[in-house]
């Protein structure tokens, strides 16, 4: 099983209402959801006894994502109090009313359409979030719903159209160009279906790695990495101490966590850390007084 794009199931996870394998003739619905780092002194890391509870997971991952399919994995290192890290900002994250709750890229689909259609719908919500503030993806995927967003409409819509519609997406003029090319791709080799796979869907014009696994999650109930670690995440997890050695970009901390953290949480952790970004762990002026982690935090003084 270590063939390139082939996917493992380490463990079984019920993947929500619908969700059945490509191919199965069942319809899968998409899965609702739930001061520079470098700069910070560290200290250093000891590695701490983990009591995990077998969970019912499933994890679906791909060889071509540099797992070798050797099943769960023993890591070598992990955080200190990370465990205690991750239940207080869970404590914090109660009320689920950060920005990323409402208006976060993988809330922007119409429930209500045939689930191949909302998986559409998820990628392209995905495409329009890139370097674009929730809000701004949020009014254009509402646009684009009332005209109906499916991939035949996308492509009968004329670029200067969909142009106007995206506006103002970041880097729209590009994204036009994209979506139209994406569409098309899926219409042709997809039956306007979107592949269930990292690397096919990473093969799609303007998409990206964190889109890809962040489709195969929300679109197709599958985790097959970190979905998404953005600039929270990467701040939050080196303020922490989540990565072994400070990070520079948030593919390396990406990589970092997938290192330690247990396969069961890679759905959880990126909307959870993003949301607590959102209001307490602050790129600038973070909540310190107010979290929960203060006493635990080594970031916690001097910011
Ligand atoms: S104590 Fe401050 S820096 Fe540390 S996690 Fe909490 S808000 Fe972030």
């Amino acid at each position: 099983m270590s063939t390139a794009g082939t996917r493992m199931v380490t463990r079984s996870w019920s993947r929500g209402p619908g969700v059945g394998p490509r191919g199965s003739g069942k319809e899968a619905a998409p899965l609702p959801r739930g001061k520079s780092a470098s700069a910070e002194g560290r200290k250093s890391n000891h590695p701490v006894k983990r009591h995990r509870k077998t969970q019912s997971l499933k994890v679906a991952y791909e060889a071509s994502d540099g797992e070798k399919g050797e099943g769960i994995k023993v890591p070598s290192w992990e955080p200190q109090d990370w465990q205690q890290h991750l239940a207080n900002i869970r404590t914090m994250r109660s009320e689920k009313d950060a920005p990323v709750d409402q208006l976060g890229a993988e809330h922007c689909y119409d429930r209500s359409v045939p689930p191949k259609v909302q998986r559409y719908q998820v990628l392209l919500s995905l495409m329009l979030s890139s370097q674009t503030k929730d809000q701004v993806t949020a009014g254009a995927m509402q646009r684009l719903r009332a005209r109906g967003l499916t991939v035949d409409n996308i492509l009968q819509t004329d670029d200067s159209t969909l142009g106007a519609l995206i506006y103002p997406v970041g880097f729209w003029r590009s994204k036009v160009k994209y979506i139209k090319q994406t569409s098309a791709i899926l219409q042709q080799n997809y039956g306007g279906d979107i592949p269930a796979s990292v690397a096919e869907l990473m093969a799609l014009p303007g998409v990206g790695p964190k889109m890809a696994h962040l489709a195969m999650a929300v679109a197709w109930g599958t985790v097959s990495g970190i979905a998404a670690v953005d600039t929270h995440v990467h701040r939050i997890a080196n303020r922490l101490r989540w990565t072994k050695k400070v990070t520079k970009s948030p593919e390396e901390t990406r990589a970092a966590l997938e290192d330690w953290l247990p396969r069961d949480l890679w759905s959880e952790i990126n909307g959870l850390l993003v949301g607590f970004g959102q209001q307490i762990c602050l790129p600038v002026r973070p909540r310190c007084q107010t979290c929960l982690n203060q006493a635990l935090c080594p970031a916690a003084e001097g910011l």
